[in-house]
């Protein structure tokens, strides 16, 4: 087995993804703690007792869980993700996250491993993540609507310390843009973002490419940096289609792609400085991130005051977490004794953003 299913039709689903142990966990003889039950089950084992006392073996559920032995495919195929493509096609707005300390395969799961896309990246292989298999099936069934005139337009930024940055536009490169909102745009926006027309499937490539080499360029230490940092990759996604009566229908839909910062951030709280603004930072965007979603899926909450405004990540996903789309949070683990404490609170984030 290398997935188990949950699955619905609901505004948000909530799959986990388990690495492999990597050669140098087995190397220093640390062991797996997560076992599969099935049905869309994870379980921790138990932590023994010291003189803080122990902790029993939990079990969480979610729509899916995806084994380490699960390919880059099986996440495009089971995750849920093709039905976000098509409901994009169809107006609505939504966005896939990745969430999960750092090392715990985020980046692999939407991009694949690092250097992939130095290269021209056709043919593509079986590394190719999430982001690029997307876009493949976002152009098939482009091809299936032959009544439609379809625009795309992409956009790539990151959110680091609260502060926008372009990642297509090397000129303002590091110079932060401002998150405004009106009603024209529907919503928040980023003042002067860079957004390319992309009408092949090289073009959005080359979006990812370049989006990618912008967010390494000068970084000393790339895995530090990116572990402080959220990328958003959105792509629009606009159609008209002529109806029987003369009449054109317009659709806008969005895609968000969206690699979170590092989840370990938010308990580094003692250090100092700059970095304790960092974490403060990260810390906010993804609680309240947390509740957000949450309350997407929980009908008692409809209604109530959602606290978008908080933090720039949810206020430029406040569209498709407004319940106008669907949602897919990835949360993504490492199976290894090692990682125990942080795998279980990335396991208790994801499984209150959904009540299965
Ligand atoms: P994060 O972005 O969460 O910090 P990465 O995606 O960089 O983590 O993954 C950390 C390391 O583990 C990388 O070397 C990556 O290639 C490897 N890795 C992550 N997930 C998988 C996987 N499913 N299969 C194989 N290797 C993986
Ligand atoms: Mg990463």
């Amino acid at each position: 087995i290398i997935a188990s299913y949950n699955q619905d039709e609901d505004n948000i689903n909530v799959v986990v993804r388990v690495r492999p142990l990597s050669d140098k966990e087995i190397k220093a003889g640390d062991d797996m703690v997560v076992q599969f039950p099935g049905n869309g089950q994870v379980m921790v084992d138990a932590i023994p007792g010291g003189p803080g006392g122990g902790q029993k073996a939990r079990l969480f559920s979610y729509n899916v869980v995806f084994e380490p032995a699960a390919t880059q495919e099986d996440v495009l195929q089971y995750s849920g993700m093709k039905r976000l493509i098509e409901m994009a096609v169809e107006g609505f707005r939504c966005t896939c996250f990745c969430y999960g300390q750092t090392g715990s395969g985020k980046t692999h799961t939407l991009t694949g491993p690092p250097g992939l896309f130095g290269i021209k990246a056709v043919p593509y292989s079986d590394d190719h993540g999430l982001v690029f298999r997307s876009f493949v099936y976002l152009f098939q069934l482009l091809q299936e609507h032959t009544g439609r005139t379809f625009v795309l337009k992409a956009s790539f930024l990151e959110i680091y310390n609260e502060k926008v940055i372009d990642l297509l536009n090397p000129g303002t490169c590091r110079k932060p843009l401002a998150v405004r909102w009106s009603k024209k745009a529907r919503g928040f926006f980023v003042e002067n973002l860079f957004t390319v027309d992309c009408e092949e499937l090289d073009d959005l490539m080359a979006v990812l490419e370049e989006g990618i080499r912008n967010r390494s360029v000068g970084r000393h230490n790339m895995n530090d940096y990116s572990s402080r940092s959220h990328t958003i990759l959105s792509v629009h996604i606009t159609s008209e289609e002529p109806s029987e009566n003369g009449v054109f229908i317009s659709r806008f839909g969005k895609i968000n792609f969206v690699d979170l910062a590092g989840s370990e951030m938010t308990k580094k709280t003692q250090s100092e400085g700059k970095t304790l603004e960092e974490a403060n930072n990260i810390n906010k965007s993804l609680m309240v991130l947390g509740y957000c979603i949450a309350s997407l899926s929980d009908p008692k909450r409809k209604g109530t005051h959602i606290p978008y405004r908080d933090s720039k990540l949810t206020k430029l996903l406040a569209d498709s977490l407004a319940g106008n789309g669907v949602t897919l949070m990835i949360a993504c683990i490492s199976p290894a004794r090692s990682n125990i404490f942080e795998t279980i609170n990335t396991l208790r984030y994801a499984a209150r953003a959904k009540k299965i």
